[in-house]
């Protein structure tokens, strides 16, 4: 990131902190607060018994599951739903558009780069991710829910109008309102929509869905949906679901509510003609949906107990210093730093920043569910150190100490 990339998204932060902090102070939100600890904490104990029980109910519900062990299966059985649709739906291979909403699980697993080598074109619906994605280069998001927090208006009407060819002023409703129709126009070409999920409802064979936009719903109601989501998104209820992702909006963007919660339990049916059951009224015809685990069923509990708010970030030190190159992939600063260790390796885990970390637990401190953040990573230390991988100055001060009694 450039430095005055870094000015911007420091300025943004500091904007939501000042919206966010009042209302997690509030005596609603701290009960809120209270009862999703529980709740992810059971759902992550159980989360074997979660995915059983889960995927009776989607059966039951007319939505396939699949379970993806790692990101390779999960990019496979994509490309498998996609190609099936493309066939039943009789598509010019030549033109096939998938519509996706923001998501970090499928960022985890690459779907764009992946898709698109399989000749596909994406249509980011989210404004910020379609902003980074005009932008083609160094365009990595900066935080979970917020991807183009470090680019200012000035930036942007740069990005938009070298690529789609305009000559916009740098006012922000006409850089929003050039997006959305070219937005618009692409998803009319598309029968497939691709999105992740906030939680699922194991119990209900549900998912749900946070966003503002209201793009989420013009992906969900492609011919097809597939959801992608960990394993860890689990929870036994379509009420632990809604109070999750009201905590999460509390602590993500200072709202108590999002503009819209959306649940799906099916695909779009009518029986309005003689109780015949007819599919494909307005929404999809075909919903999927496949859990990924990728190393979670591996990972220490705690580091699973996330919703994913990125607050962490916005309150890290070394995040406000160092941006994005402080994580891994999708998962940013600490938390990202911890799970990139379960995604990949230890090795990956150091590279990711494992040594930039102060530990001084401003992540767990603004943590809704009080992921110890620093302490995961103070172990993965460990961890690393046994396997050889310390940095080399580390290891100089370590032999110094050993060999002089002195770090010197
Ligand atoms: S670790 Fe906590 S603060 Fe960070 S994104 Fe997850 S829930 Fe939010």
């Amino acid at each position: 990131m450039k430095e005055e990339e870094k000015e911007t998204m420091r300025n943004i932060f500091k904007g939501l902190k000042e919206r966010i902090e009042p209302l997690t102070k509030s005596p609603k939100i701290q009960a809120l607060q209270k009862r999703v600890i529980d709740i992810r904490k059971d759902a992550i104990d159980n989360n074997e018994e979660l995915i059983a029980i889960s995927q009776e109910s989607f059966k039951e519900n007319d939505i396939d599951c699949f379970i993806a062990h790692d990101d390779e299966e999960a990019r496979g059985i994509l490309l498998d739903l996609i190609n099936e649709e493309i066939i039943a739906s009789n598509l010019n291979e030549d033109e096939i558009y998938i519509a996706k909403s923001k998501s970090n699980t499928l960022r985890e697993i690459d779907a764009s780069q992946f898709l698109e080598k399989n000749g596909m074109k994406i249509i980011e619906t989210d404004l910020g991710d379609r902003i980074l994605q005009l932008k083609k280069v160094d365009n990595a998001p900066v935080h979970p829910t917020g991807p183009a927090s470090h680019l200012n208006v000035h930036d942007i009407t740069k990005i938009v109008n070298e690529s789609m060819n305009l000559d916009l002023p740098e006012v922000p409703r006409e850089i929003m309102e050039a997006v959305r129709a070219n937005v618009l126009s692409l998803l009319d070409k598309s029968v497939i929509g691709i999105s992740g999920s906030n939680s699922i409802a194991a119990e209900d064979g549900a998912f749900l869905t946070v966003h503002n936009e209201g793009n989420i719903s013009l992906v969900q109601n492609k011919k097809l949906h597939i959801v992608v989501a960990g394993i860890d998104k689990l929870v036994p209820s379509l009420e632990d679901s809604v109070s999750i992702a009201k905590l999460e909006t509390a602590f993500a963007i200072g709202k108590p509510l999002p503009s819209y919660i959306n649940i799906v339990a099916g695909p779009s049916k009518t029986a309005d003609i003689e109780k015949k059951l007819l599919k494909n009224m307005y929404g999809a015809e075909k919903v999927a949906v496949i859990l990924l685990d990728n190393g979670r069923s591996e990972a220490i509990k705690e580091c699973l107990w996330c919703i994913g708010c990125g607050n962490c970030v916005v309150n890290c030190p070394v995040y406000n210093v160092m941006g994005n190159e402080f994580g891994y992939h999708s998962y940013l600063g600490g938390r990202g730093v911890a799970m990139s260790k379960y995604l990949k390796d230890n090795e990956t885990s150091v590279d990711s920043g494992l040594y930039m970390c102060t530990l001084c637990g401003m992540c767990t401190e603004n943590c809704p569910v009080l992921t110890p953040t620093y302490e995961i990573i103070e172990d993965l230390r460990n961890s690393t150190q046994k396997d050889g991988l310390s940095k080399n100055q580390h290891k100089k001060i370590r032999d110094n100490i050993k060999d002089k009694g002195s770090p010197y």
